[in-house]
């Protein structure tokens, strides 16, 4: 190992390069503008973050501020020092920092070895002004304390290095010793690399205080908007907002607005609050299906009839377009109407005409058109189904409604709003959701968007025990690996297992008082216990409930007087 030249001497060296300018107020070292500051001052800053944040966040703060300014230093250094040795040139953060009156250094061993990215190297530090300070304001610590200057040395050391050099103290005054000791060498070599870098990972305080602040930012503009969200329209999701942003700003006009989105993210919702907030919302709000209509029928239908136009037609009748007059239409997957019907529909985006079957008059209709699919428009033009000049008027002003699980945000706003709907209609008192259920409700994909998720509300409305909260069981039938499965539910989340129907059946009896609960559970006790061939307990069992509960409902019933269970009751 060659000899180190004295750091101390060599910052002496270095001060000489050091120059007051009285006129302009800067103190330069070569061409780096320096600060001159009282100690005390910088102890009471970093007290007062110490104070503020707490020691461990105070500590990686201070940490990475110290990595960052030595990794300034070690560029500096060896930009400047390129016609002087390797271990010359790494002295000038050693003397740096002794110069700026941080600390002194004395190099106790340094090995370095750049081009094979080997270093070792072992420094005495006296005087340390972070020890001393942090001493003075808090005694002495459990652990070292020279969090900047260690920091300095990492990060001026491997970005001289050009790799990942950790510092530790070994001693350190804050922690009583006479004076620090540091270690660095490469982090693989450190056993504890661990518990020390993630002080230098910006967990970052900033980055947590723009996340709370983009959080208030948000939740202040969805207080602000949502009392001009209409009804029915919820959310607050990002992707929600931009739609909504763009189908108000179309509102004003006459334009075409073409709705897209998967099936059942509410279409019909945004086209109704379109209508709403347009000038025409004291006229009529029209909607139309255009694949639920027979293709024959689609242009009567839309457009009207006049008597005698085919057989079966004998009093004339105005089609969607004149009972939208002055209002709204809305048609749904667009992208089925039969061609004819597309000319039409252009004819009157065009001219605000149209003609109704077997007439030859045109109509004047003042009706704004929304259009919606789910469809691929763009294609089914390339496969010649639809008109690209229909497209392109279609097309002008589209809004893309994104599907419920790209706004997970809006999941629980939405889950509420259907629950009270539900228990409302179904005159039921619920209190809301379990975590359990809530966290189902966050974790499903949701492929059939928002009219799957209400058909699941509502189903779980039916089947929660009125005065408790919504299981997840109730949401979701079928578990598989702890998260909801589709089985039993097709995309538009209805229940498609024959048994569920007839269940729904039995709802709908004893909504309508066609049987009384007490019979259904009777039915459903009889059940149970034919199919456990009278075996009470597993019948029980079959039930999810106890033998003795089963027995008590059981002689509930044969007090009450009903037949079928004086049958059961006598076989077992
Ligand atoms: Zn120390």
């Amino acid at each position: 190992m060659r000899k180190l030249t004295s750091v101390a001497k060599a910052a002496d060296d270095m001060r000489s390069h050091i120059h007051f300018c009285a006129e302009t107020g800067q103190i330069w070292l070569h061409e780096h503008r320096m600060l001159l500051v009282h100690a005390e001052a910088q102890a009471l800053l970093r007290k007062e973050l110490i104070d503020t944040l707490g020691m461990a966040r105070a500590r990686g703060l201070l940490t990475r501020m110290g990595y960052a300014s030595g990794m300034r230093d070690a560029e500096l250094a060896r930009k400047q020092m390129q016609d002087v040795d390797d271990m010359e040139a790494f002295m000038t953060g050693p003397k740096l920092h002794t110069l700026e009156g941080i600390v002194r250094v004395t190099p106790i061993r340094v090995e370095m070895d750049r081009p094979r990215g080997h270093f070792y190297g072992e420094f005495l530090w006296e005087n340390s002004w972070e020890g001393q300070s942090h001493r003075q304001y808090y005694g002495i610590h459990h652990e070292p304390v020279c969090w900047t200057q260690i920091g300095y040395a990492s990060g001026y050391t491997s970005a001289f290095m050009g790799r990942r050099i950790l510092y530790q103290e070994t001693e350190c005054v804050g922690a009583g010793n006479s004076d620090c000791r540091i270690i660095g060498k490469p982090v693989e070599e450190w056993d504890n690399a661990e518990e020390h870098l993630r002080y230098y990972n910006p967990e970052s305080i900033a980055d947590q205080l723009i996340d709370l602040q983009t959080q208030v930012t948000h939740l202040r503009s969805s207080i602000g908007e949502k009392e001009s969200l209409p009804k029915h329209m919820i959310g607050t999701s990002p992707g929600f907002r931009q739609a909504y942003g763009l189908l108000k700003r179309a509102a004003d006009s006459q334009i075409p607005v073409l709705l897209l989105g998967e099936t059942g993210v509410g279409k019909e919702v945004f086209a109704r609050a379109l209508h709403g907030c347009s000038p025409r919302a004291n006229g009529p709000f029209v909607a139309v299906n255009c694949a639920a209509i027979p293709p024959e029928l689609v242009e009567a239908e839309l457009f009207g009839v006049e008597k005698g136009a085919y057989t079966g037609a004998q009093s004339s009748r105005p089609g969607r377009f004149e009972r939208a007059s002055g209002g709204t239409l809305f048609l749904d997957e667009v992208g089925d109407l039969p061609s004819p019907a597309q000319a039409k529909l252009l004819r009157v985006l065009q001219e605000g005409e149209i003609e109704r079957l077997g007439d030859t008059r045109p109509r004047r209709v003042d009706v704004r058109v929304v259009a919606a699919t789910n469809a691929d428009l763009s294609r089914l033009v390339q496969e010649g189904r639809f008109r690209l000049d229909l497209y392109y008027r279609l097309n002008a002003y589209q809004v893309h409604i994104p599907p419920l699980r790209e706004r997970k945000e809006d999941i629980s706003p939405l889950s509420k709003a259907f629950i009270d709907k539900y228990a409302t209609l179904h005159g039921k008192k619920l209190r809301g959701f379990t975590d359990k259920a809530k966290r189902a409700l966050l974790s499903y994909n949701w492929p059939g968007n928002i009219r799957e998720l209400q058909n699941v509300i509502e189903r779980s409305v039916i089947l929660a025990p009125p005065g408790t909260r919504v299981e997840a069981e109730h949401l979701f039938l079928a578990k598989r690996d702890g998260q909801p499965s589709e089985l039993g539910l097709d995309a538009d989340g209805a229940l498609n297992a024959q048994s569920w129907q007839s269940g729904a059946r039995l709802c709908e009896a004893v909504l309508n008082g066609v049987c009384t609960l007490d019979e259904v559970e009777s039915m459903l006790l009889e059940a149970a216990v034919a199919k456990a061939k009278n075996n009470l307990s597993s019948a029980a069992r079959l039930l999810g409930i106890t033998r003795p509960q089963l027995a008590y409902r059981l002689k509930r019933m044969q007090e009450s007087g009903q037949a079928k269970a004086d049958v059961i009751m006598g076989k077992t």
